[in-house]
C-alpha cells in the first residue's frame, strides 16, 4: 500500500468491494461517533509576525476512534462530507469552538480569536447562518471572536456560489470574520478577492513551503501580501516550520504565522502554556 504522506489519504491495494465495506463501516462508526461524543478540537496558535503575541487559534477537527485512537481530519472529512454527516459534526465543532472562545474571554484573551474550518457542503445547509448565531449565543461570545474558514476553491466551484457569498457577507456584517482558506493553491487570481466577503487571505503551506525550497516565489508572495493589504486584508501564512521562513515572511510584511515553529496544534489544556511559551520567545 501507498501512503500518500501530508494529506493522510491512504490507497490500500483493496477490492472494490472491501473499499465499500471500508467505507460502510467507517460511515457507521462516524454516526455513531457523533451522539458517543468521540470528537474533539486541537488548537493551533496563530501570532502575530512582529511581537509574537497570539492573534487567534485555529480549531482543528480529531476523531478518538476506540479502535484507532486520534484519526486526523484528512482521514474521515471527505466521508464526512459525501455522507452529509458534517452538518451535525460541524455543529457540533461550532458549539465546542464557541465555548472554547468563552474561556478565552476569562482568561483575558479576549482580544483574540478562533478559526473554525466550514466545507461548503456546511455552508450550503439551510440553516448555516442561524447556527452559527445559536453558537455565539449560546456561549456569550462576540462575533468578533470568531473566524470562518472557507476554501477559495470549494467555495468558487459550489452550485450556490451567489447564497453562499450572501451569507458569508451577512456572518460578516454581524462582525463574523471571514479567511479565504488555503489561498494560492487554488484559482489564485487575486482580481476576484475584491468580490468575496472576506477579512483574511490565509496562504498555503505549499507556498510557504516553497519560499525556501529554492522557489523563486519570493516576489510573488511579496505581491500578493501588498495586494491583499491593498484591499485591506489581513495576512496569515500556513505550516510556518523554520526560523528562515518566518524572516522572509516578516521582509514580505506578513501580518501573522501559523505552523510548527509556533506550535502543533495541542489540546485545550496545552494551549495555554504554549501561548505564554510564545510571549517569552
Ligand atoms: P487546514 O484548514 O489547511 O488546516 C491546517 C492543517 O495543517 C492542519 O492539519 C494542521 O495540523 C496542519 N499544520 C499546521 N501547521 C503545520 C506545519 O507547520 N507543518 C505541517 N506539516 N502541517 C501543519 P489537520 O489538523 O490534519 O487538518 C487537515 C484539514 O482538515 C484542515 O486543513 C481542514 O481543511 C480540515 N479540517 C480540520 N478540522 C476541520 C473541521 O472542524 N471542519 C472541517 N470542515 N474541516 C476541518
Ligand atoms: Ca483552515
Ligand atoms: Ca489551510
Ligand atoms: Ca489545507
Amino acid at each position: 500500500a501507498k501512503n500518500a504522506g501530508k494529506n493522510g489519504y491512504r490507497f490500500y491495494e483493496a477490492s472494490m468491494q472491501e473499499t465499500l465495506i471500508h467505507k460502510l463501516n467507517m460511515e457507521r462508526s462516524l454516526r455513531a461517533a457523533v451522539s458517543n461524543e468521540e470528537f474533539l478540537l486541537y488548537f493551533q496558535p496563530i501570532v502575530y509576525l512582529e511581537t509574537g503575541l497570539v492573534s487567534g487559534f485555529e480549531a482543528l477537527l480529531r476523531w478518538n476512534n476506540p479502535q484507532q485512537g486520534l484519526v486526523a481530519p484528512g482521514e474521515f472529512i471527505p466521508l464526512v462530507e459525501e455522507s452529509g454527516l458534517i452538518v451535525p459534526i460541524g455543529k457540533w465543532v461550532m458549539r465546542a469552538a464557541c465555548a472554547f472562545a468563552r474561556k478565552l474571554t476569562n482568561m483575558a484573551y479576549a482580544d483574540t480569536y478562533v478559526a473554525v474550518n466550514v466545507s461548503v457542503k456546511q455552508l450550503a445547509s439551510e440553516d448555516f447562518v442561524p447556527m452559527v448565531r445559536a453558537a455565539l449565543h449560546e456561549a456569550a461570545v462576540p462575533p468578533t471572536m470568531l473566524e470562518l474558514e472557507i476554501t477559495e476553491t470549494i467555495l468558487m466551484n459550489s452550485e450556490c456560489l451567489t447564497t453562499n457569498i450572501a451569507k458569508l457577507k451577512e456572518l460578516k456584517d454581524m462582525g463574523v470574520r471571514i479567511a479565504l482558506d488555503d489561498f494560492g493553491t487554488g484559482y489564485s487570481s487575486l482580481t476576484y478577492l475584491k468580490q468575496l466577503p472576506i477579512d483574511v487571505v490565509k496562504i498555503d503551506k505549499a507556498f510557504v513551503d516553497d519560499l525556501t525550497e529554492g522557489g523563486k516565489n519570493g516576489p510573488l508572495m511579496g505581491s500578493i501580501i501588498a495586494l491583499a493589504h491593498n484591499l485591506g486584508l489581513k495576512v496569515v501564512a500556513e505550516g510556518v516550520e523554520t526560523e528562515e521562513q518566518r524572516k522572509l515572511l516578516r521582509e514580505w510584511q506578513c501580518d501573522s504565522i501559523q505552523g510548527y515553529l509556533i506550535s502543533r496544534p495541542v489540546p485545550e489544556a496545552e494551549v495555554l502554556k504554549v501561548c505564554m511559551k510564545s510571549k517569552d520567545s
